[in-house]
């Protein structure tokens, strides 16, 4: 099974797999949130996901769950200024 993300929404606790008449979707354990993208299997239904089998279900919604645009855009970002400041250690001394 995929790693699953913590809470984004500052309860940061772990999160559960909810798997009931072939809905697929994630909760968190801690504040109870539940992930809007709901994965459906078997027979069609209206208005959700619909996939093949439970397994790529359950995948799709963990995909979902740990989808996470604006954290990774942030945590780049951060990579990218720990370089660059990491660099100017040692480097020439600021005038004045
Ligand atoms: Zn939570």
């Amino acid at each position: 099974m995929s790693q699953m993300k913590p809470c984004p929404f500052g309860c940061c606790s772990e999160p559960q797999i909810i798997d009931v008449k072939q809905s697929v979707f994630v909760r968190c354990t801690g504040c109870g949130t539940t992930s809007l993208f709901r994965c459906d299997y078997g027979p069609p239904k209206r208005n959700s996901a619909h996939y093949a089998s439970r397994e790529v279900a359950r995948s799709e919604a963990i995909e979902f769950w740990n989808h996470r645009p604006t954290e990774e855009r942030l945590e780049s970002r951060i990579r990218e200024l720990e370089t660059v400041l990491g660099a100017g250690i040692g480097g020439p001394v600021k005038a004045g």
